[in-house]
């Protein structure tokens, strides 16, 4: 039997006991041990996942960081025993997002804990598909498995510093200081951005991402002449938007430099995503506003890399642990807007 924490419904999450199969050719079952609560799980409990439709029943979470339990024939990836990180989406592996390794943007794509079920539970399937497209990555056998099942939404903001060249020099402007805007500024550092601002209204957060390494964390009512300080009228060379607010999206063109590069990093609330730009700005500026999304499994190796190599460390990043039966507290915590970060761990 699995302890899981199954989605029934609207702020309807139960902790059900589920048998486990033993697993057909090709697939693997995974012992979860660690797996953590980020915004979009917060937004799939209150029911606001398009992928949640109403009747939806699944186990959500997709940070997972498992011990590998069992493998079906035919597998020869991974073996029983060792820990692995899941790359949490599949994609068909046969159109041309995925030929060009773009699984997160397959119009077919899958994903543990959105569209199948994911890492709330004690164990879980990796069907046959997901393990050839290689989605285990292996860890170190002594791999500290709540700080790694970070590596999912790092290797989502990896993808978003690569989408605007984040490189040596450039000031930037990360907006939030939740987990994701710190991994932002933890990112900016490794990629040796010159100055890193921060702007953020919750005081406990800026303290946060000046412990993390940003030079500069001020309220958004400072932002615009804390930057025309910094750069002398010439606004910031890389704008990245880490909170879901279309008023910090209009004003990210306004803060950008000529040339500069913007990432739309957070989506906006479905019904709630048109914008008032001055679209000038793009024009005479030259300025690229790029989006990503999610991340492939080539963006969880890199972000896995940065961490082993010690380019970037995740043990300053406030994390909570709970045990997968006080999940509702875990919850409750993560939806609490502290920067903290909750990790399951079944
Ligand atoms: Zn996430
Ligand atoms: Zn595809």
């Amino acid at each position: 039997m699995s302890q899981a924490l199954v989605y029934r419904g609207p702020n309807d999450l139960r902790l059900e006991q589920r048998t486990v199969g033993a697993p057909a050719p090709g697939e693997v079952l995974l012992r979860v041990r660690a797996c953590g609560i980020c915004g979009t799980d917060l937004k799939i409990a209150r029911g606001e996942h398009r992928a949640y439709a109403p009747g939806t029943v699944r186990v959500p979470g997709h940070e997972i960081v498992a011990d590998v339990d069992r493998v079906g024939d035919g597998v020869t990836a991974v073996s029983p025993g060792e820990r692995v990180f899941v790359a949490p989406n599949i994609g068909c592996g046969a159109c041309r997002q995925c030929a060009g390794g773009r699984t997160n943007l397959c119009l077919q794509a899958q994903a543990f804990g959105i569209t199948r079920d994911g890492g709330f539970a004690e164990y879980m399937a990796v069907p046959a598909l997901a393990v050839e497209q290689g989605v285990l990555i292996k860890l170190p056998a002594a791999a500290d498995a709540v700080r790694l099942s970070l590596i999912e939404p790092l290797a989502s903001v990896v993808r978003g510093a690569r989408a605007v060249a984040l490189g040596d020099d450039d000031v930037v402007v990360i907006c939030g200081a939740g987990p994701i805007g710190l991994l932002h500024v933890l990112v900016a550092r490794a990629r040796r951005a010159g100055r890193v601002i921060v702007s953020e209204p919750s005081a406990f957060r800026r303290d946060e991402a000046l412990a993390l390494g940003a030079d500069l964390a001020v309220h958004p009512d400072e932002l615009t002449q804390a930057l025309r300080d910094e750069t002398g009228g010439d606004g910031a060379d890389v704008v990245i938007t880490a909170v879901p607010s279309a008023a910090v999206q209009e004003a990210a063109l306004q803060l950008t430099a000529v040339g500069g590069r913007i990432n739309f990093f957070a989506g906006l609330p479905a019904g709630g995503a048109q914008i008032g730009i001055d679209s000038n700005l793009i024009h005479y500026r030259e300025l690229a506003v790029t989006g990503t999304a999610a991340n492939t499994t080539e963006d969880c190796r890199d972000a896995l890399a940065l961490v082993l190599s010690g380019a970037i460390s995740l043990d300053r990043l406030a994390a909570v642990t709970v045990p997968l039966d006080r999940a509702r507290e875990a919850f409750d915590t993560a939806a609490g807007g502290q920067a903290l970060k909750v990790v399951l761990a079944p």
